[in-house]
């Protein structure tokens, strides 16, 4: 007989476990606890339930609290105990859960085992809550997935998704995120189905070995719009300790090409040894800057094309690539080259 596979849940917070408070929902340290008593674990898991460890975090945060200081303690929890479990089943706030997502892909060495993000829309006491249903999948999936698929992923509501493609897209529906660049691992419904396709044969990066997380401002994230100035763009770049900008542009990778000023701002952060990486606005969208002449002049600026990544993939890959200690142009370089099946080749 297979032995009970052994899973460790760390609860970091997040409106899964929150409690009302009189300034609003805010984490309570109660669910760690009753997570072991939940009668459904034992009706989900008939033949052989897992056996389950929690590791709650003191104080819980709403993940809007969360920094990349909290990225590389989850996945420094994870590795000091990989030996020990299975599966590892992360529970988090939804506001920056694919940040988290994006960032463990990176930060954990490519992992045997899998690492499965999740949370809720509704406190897991509250009627209708979808935190027990999103728990059982999470560790279902902790428990059993297929091992030539094991890799960092959300699961939530009736979706599978790789980490570092998934985003938030609604405040409100359970299926709160999608992964729109990229098919679904797989569906949760009767059945937990994988869409066995999607393989994993990736190398991962090794933060353990080289890893020094740069100061919270080595990066910055600036979205476009019809009037952005060259002057704002130029103040975020007057930041001693930026090494790199995730820059939101339209569709293709678009920007204002007959704005010199933008452009000359561009051409400046670059030479100045600041990595600007592009992506594209719209949740399906690919960044193709030769497609317009709008994305050439960004191009020529010295911009990178950040592909299909999600923000935030490209936030939290420039924040492990300047970990990592690589220069300017090492950065840009590794932009553009898949490491954690966060972008297409
Ligand atoms: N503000 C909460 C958080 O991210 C929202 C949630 O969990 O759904 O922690």
């Amino acid at each position: 007989m297979d032995h009970p596979k052994r899973i460790l849940i760390i609860y970091t917070g997040g409106t899964i476990g929150m409690q009302q408070t009189p300034e609003g929902l805010a984490p309570a340290a109660d669910l760690a606890a009753d997570i072991r008593h939940m009668p459904e674990l034992g009706q989900a898991f008939q033949t052989h339930p897992p056996v389950i460890e929690t590791l709650s975090y003191d104080p819980l945060l709403d993940s809007s609290d969360m920094t990349p200081g909290h990225w590389v303690r989850i996945a420094s929890d994870i590795l000091q105990r990989y030996q020990r479990f299975d599966g590892f089943v992360v529970l988090h706030g939804t506001d920056t859960l694919a940040y988290t997502a994006s960032a463990l892909s990176f930060f954990l060495e490519r992992s045997d085992k899998p690492v499965v993000i999740t949370g809720a829309q509704l406190p897991y006491a509250y009627p209708r809550s979808d935190a027990r249903n999103n728990l059982i999948s999470a560790l279902e999936v902790a428990a059993n997935m297929p091992e030539a698929m094991t890799q960092v992923c959300v699961v939530f509501g009736s979706r599978i998704l790789r980490g570092n493609r998934a985003t938030k897209v609604s405040a409100k529906a359970y299926d709160a995120f999608d992964s729109p660049r990229y098919p679904h691992l797989g569906a949760i419904g009767i059945d937990v189905e994988y869409n066995r396709r999607r393989r994993f044969p990736l190398a991962f990066g090794n933060f353990t070995k080289h890893g020094q997380l740069p100061p919270d401002d080595a990066v910055a994230l600036v979205r476009l719009f019809p009037g952005f100035s060259a002057e704002t763009l130029r103040a975020v770049c007057s930041s001693s300790q930026l090494r790199g900008i995730v820059l939101e542009a339209y569709g293709a990778g678009n920007g204002p090409s007959k704005n010199q000023a933008f452009q000359d701002a561009i051409r400046d952060a670059v030479r100045n040894g600041i990595v600007v990486v592009v992506v594209s606005q719209p949740l399906d969208g690919i960044v193709r800057m030769s497609s317009y002449a709008a994305g050439s002049a960004l191009a020529r600026a010295g911009a990178i094309s950040g592909r299909d990544l999600t923000t935030e993939a490209a936030v939290a890959k420039l924040y492990y690539l300047i970990a990592l200690g690589y220069s300017a142009d090492m950065i840009a370089k590794k932009i553009k080259t898949p490491i954690a099946g966060e972008m297409r080749r």
